[in-house]
């Protein structure tokens, strides 16, 4: 394992990004950070730089307008940086298919690493999804 990937298993700061979501996940990713959920005690930290990033979580179905610009924010991230694709808009585009708007999936954008599925996911799936990422990446897979 590079010290590289080593680093981003010790404490992941995350970016959050909505791609045109109806809002629900983004409300649950917050709600991760909450007292109630509390993810920070596993060392992961919301921040509000992508330049900062360990990891991007996207919500939403990548629209016309979204595509280049989460092009350009993934760009910005310094590497490596896991992409989390959170709930079902991100993972299939789930009801926006067929939407005029709506082009290619996520993962034919940017190379994702996890997928949490849920419309929205539940702050435990979000949760339970991280922390199996710092595990796999611990593993070196
Ligand atoms: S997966 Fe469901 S909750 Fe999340 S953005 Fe799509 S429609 Fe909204």
């Amino acid at each position: 394992m590079s010290i590289k990937t080593k680093a981003l298993t010790k404490s992941i700061w995350v970016f959050h990004v909505s791609c045109g979501s109806c809002n629900n996940c983004d409300i649950e990713i917050l709600d991760c950070f909450t007292p109630r959920h509390d993810i920070e005690r596993f060392g992961v930290q919301l921040i509000g730089s992508v330049r900062h990033a360990d990891a991007i979580l996207i919500t939403g179905a990548m629209n016309r307008k979204s595509v280049p610009r989460m092009k350009k924010i993934y760009e910005q991230a310094p590497k490596p940086c896991v992409v989390v694709a959170v709930g079902q808009c991100a993972l299939s585009r789930h009801m926006f298919r067929y939407s005029y708007n709506v082009r290619e999936p996520l993962d034919e954008i940017l190379p994702v690493d996890l997928y949490i599925p849920g419309c929205p996911p539940k702050p435990e799936a979000i949760i339970s999804g991280i922390v199996k990422l710092v595990e796999k990446l611990n593993k070196g897979k």
